[in-house]
């Protein structure tokens, strides 16, 4: 990963994170005994992370606010200083 990260990048990279804790959790109902443990302990950390990453990289580029934690609606403006959130050319 040679991008730099940005808070679109976090919002997909804390997304993924939060789906594939889900995922783990999920999978703790099929296991028993070490494995159960074990993905319950990687789904905790995943969802810690996800979590970090929306606190540390999931603001405005603009006035560098903290956004709301959306999980599924995107701003598109920021609340605070109404900046662009979402712009033509970051998308590829
Ligand atoms: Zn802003």
């Amino acid at each position: 990963m040679n991008q730099k990260m940005n808070y679109k990048k976090a919002g997909e990279v804390s997304n993924w994170l939060f789906v594939s804790s889900v995922a783990a959790i999920g999978g703790t109902f099929f296991f028993s005994g070490w494995i159960q443990l074990a993905l319950l302990i990687i789904g905790v950390g995943l969802i810690a992370g996800g979590i970090a990453v929306r606190q540390i990289y999931w603001r405005c580029p603009h006035c560098k606010k903290k956004l709301k934690l959306g999980f599924r609606q995107e701003p598109k403006i920021c609340p605070y200083c109404r900046g662009q959130l979402i712009s033509k050319d970051e998308e590829e």
